[in-house]
C-alpha cells in the first residue's frame, strides 16, 4: 500500500504577541515538511529582521504592482501596514507535496479560506489581555502608540476567531502549546481528502 499526499496549507492566527511566531518557528525547526510563505510588506524591518526570510520588505508602488499582478492569494491592510501572501509560491509548494505555513491576520485569512476551503486553520489565543500588553512591552519593540494600537487590534481579532477550526492557548513556556499544535497537524496529515492510496495486494 502508498499513500501519496498533497501539500496542506497551515493558517496561523493570532493578537501579536499571542505567540503564533514562536510556535510557527518551533513546527519549522522540527517538522521538515512544512516552509514558511514568507509574505510581502509594506512595513520597515524591525531589528534582526532578515529581508526574504522573514519578509519581503516592499514599497506601497511596488505592493501594488504585485496587486496588479493578480500576484497575492490574499492582501490585507494590519496595523496601518500592508501585508500580503504571494500566491505563486504558496501554489507551487502545494502542488509539490510541501507543507505551508502562513502567519496571517484575521482578513487575509477569510480570504485563504474562502479560495482553498481545504485549508487548516488555527487561532492562537494569549493566557489573558493583561499578559499580552505585559508580552508586547516586553518585546521592546514598538512605541506605546503602536502597542495600545495592537491591544485594540487583538481585541477585535479575538472577535472573529469563530471562522477558524482550531483555537489554542499559547501559556508560558511553549513547549505545551507546541504539542497541541502538533497533534492538530499530525492528524490533518493523514486527512484522506488529502491522500492519494495506492492499494497493492
Ligand atoms: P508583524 O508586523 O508583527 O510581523 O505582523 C503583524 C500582523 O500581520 C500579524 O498578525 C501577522 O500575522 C500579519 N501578517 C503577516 N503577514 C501577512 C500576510 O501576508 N497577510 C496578512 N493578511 N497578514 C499578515
Amino acid at each position: 500500500m502508498k499513500i501519496e499526499r498533497t501539500g496542506m496549507l497551515l493558517i496561523l492566527s493570532g493578537p501579536s504577541g499571542a505567540g503564533k511566531g514562536t510556535l510557527g518557528k518551533m513546527l519549522l525547526e522540527q517538522d521538515d515538511s512544512f516552509c514558511f510563505s514568507v509574505s510581502a510588506t509594506t512595513r520597515a524591518p524591525r531589528p534582526g529582521e532578515v529581508p526574504d526570510v522573514d519578509y519581503h520588505f516592499v514599497d506601497d508602488r511596488r505592493f501594488d504592482e504585485l496587486i496588479g499582478q493578480n500576484a497575492f492569494l490574499e492582501y490585507a491592510t494590519v496595523h496601518g501596514n500592508r501585508y500580503g501572501t504571494l500566491r505563486g509560491d504558496v501554489e507551487n509548494r502545494l502542488r509539490h507535496g510541501q507543507n505551508v505555513l502562513l502567519d496571517i491576520d484575521v482578513q487575509g485569512a477569510a480570504m485563504v479560506m474562502a479560495r482553498m476551503p481545504e485549508a487548516v486553520s488555527v487561532f492562537i489565543l494569549p493566557p489573558s489581555f493583561t499578559e499580552l500588553r505585559e508580552r508586547l512591552v516586553k518585546r521592546g519593540t514598538e512605541t506605546e502608540e503602536v502597542i495600545d494600537r495592537r491591544m485594540a487590534n487583538a481585541r477585535q481579532e479575538v472577535g472573529q476567531m469563530d471562522i477558524y477550526q482550531y483555537v489554542l492557548i499559547n501559556e508560558a513556556p511553549p513547549e505545551a502549546s507546541f504539542l497541541k499544535l502538533k497533534s492538530i497537524v499530525d492528524a490533518e496529515k493523514l486527512r484522506l481528502s488529502r491522500c492519494t492510496v495506492t492499494i497493492d495486494d
